[in-house]
């Protein structure tokens, strides 16, 4: 049975790049090698590198003075490691959800954290707004995407401060201001390769401030001068990466990786605003073009479970809400298809005749 795969990260890769992933890893360009064995310091393996990041700098029209570096740690890592190496007195963190929250508590470790604002009393059902900005701040964090609770930012906030994103789940799925931004990371796992690598871009000259040692490893100094080559970094899924790069660049870029979202999440939205048996989570004007979240309506929430059964049955896989939300989420990154999309509205629609 063919299978719609909804997860939310690791998650759906576009078939070409698993593919060429795959003969990589078996015959590394025609070397006898696999992808798996061979050096990072391979003059074959250098270019794969260079490609990355000059397909970053392009699809993300990333300007002069960023460096684009890879780090394995995953994007939790970044929680850290963003603090360690910006915030010299006092950082601002919008509270969006899970993510946010562990990014503060890190935060925390180095200095004075303000919360801006929280939606954590419903539930992180909406991004909070009409707050003010603090401008007495090394840098303002916040999460694009929240990939547990279904809210997006697909706009640059208008804040007279430095900005620091999570991007973790919605990085190439439109195009961003990179020039707001100090610090851009995302883990891979959720729109760009498979899991084990964490894309970091960094504004050079805001580099080198913090008033503290930081360990060789987790100074981004390290990585820029390196070229991300300081240790050995994750050969396969940094080659994973550049094929998507190459798959987002060959389908148009990130402007058209934005009208495909916002083609998927419309055809689903408005099934969910349409089916009696169901209703979106979070309030309208901040729902997340990649992780779509829904819930039965209370007079049918008994049939939770059988809908999920309902749906698995018919090939779809990892729409189970995440438990701080229950109910369901299916998650359409770039790699998601309008096919998936409907075969999902077909099984709300067949599901809702039967009761
Ligand atoms: C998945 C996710 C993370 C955590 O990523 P890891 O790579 O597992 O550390 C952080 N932030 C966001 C927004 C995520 O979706």
């Amino acid at each position: 049975m063919k299978k719609y795969n909804f997860n939310a990260g690791p998650s759906m890769l576009p078939r070409e790049v698993i593919e060429n992933t795959a003969k990589q890893i078996l015959d590394f360009n025609g070397s006898g090698l696999s992808l798996m064995e061979i050096s990072h310091r391979a003059k074959d393996f250098q270019p794969v590198v260079d490609e990355c990041v000059a397909l970053i700098k392009e699809l993300l029209s990333i300007p002069d003075g960023y460096s684009v570096i890879f780090l394995g740690g995953g994007a939790s890592l970044q929680f850290c490691q963003v603090p360690y190496n910006f915030l010299i007195k006092k950082a601002a963190y919008l509270n969006t959800g899970t993510w946010a929250k562990k990014a503060m508590k890190e935060a925390k470790l180095f200095g004075e954290v303000v919360e801006v604002a929280s939606s954590a009393d419903a539930n992180y059902t909406f991004i909070p707004k009409g707050w003010t900005c603090p401008t007495d701040i090394d840098y303002l964090h916040v999460t694009t995407n929240n990939t547990i609770y279904g809210t997006e930012m697909r706009k640059e906030l208008d804040v007279p401060v430095r900005l620091i994103g999570d991007m973790s789940s919605d990085i190439f799925s439109r195009p961003v201001d990179v020039a707001c931004y100090d610090c851009i990371y995302a883990g891979a796992q959720k729109n760009l390769a498979m899991a084990g690598v964490t894309v970091i871009i960094l504004k050079d000259d805001a580099l080198g401030k913090a008033p503290r040692e930081i360990p060789t490893m987790l100074d981004y100094r390290t990585h820029v001068e390196k070229g991300s080559m300081f240790n050995t970094p994750p050969v396969v899924p940094l080659y994973s990466a550049l094929e998507t790069l190459r798959w987002i660049k060959r389908n148009g870029g990130v402007e058209e990786m934005d009208r495909r979202a916002k083609e998927r999440a419309d055809i689903l939205y408005s099934e969910i605003d349409r089916n009696k048996l169901f209703h979106g989570t979070v309030e309208e004007e901040d729902r997340s073009l990649m992780n779509i979240c829904f819930v039965m309506n209370e007079e049918y929430k008994e049939l939770e479970k059988s809908f999920l059964d309902f749906a698995i049955e018919r090939g779809m896989v990892g729409i189970k809400g995440h438990r701080s939300v229950g109910g369901f989420r299916a998650s359409c990154y770039n790699a998601q298809t309008v096919e998936g999309v409907q075969a999902l509205v077909k099984a709300m629609k067949d599901f809702e005749a039967m009761h």
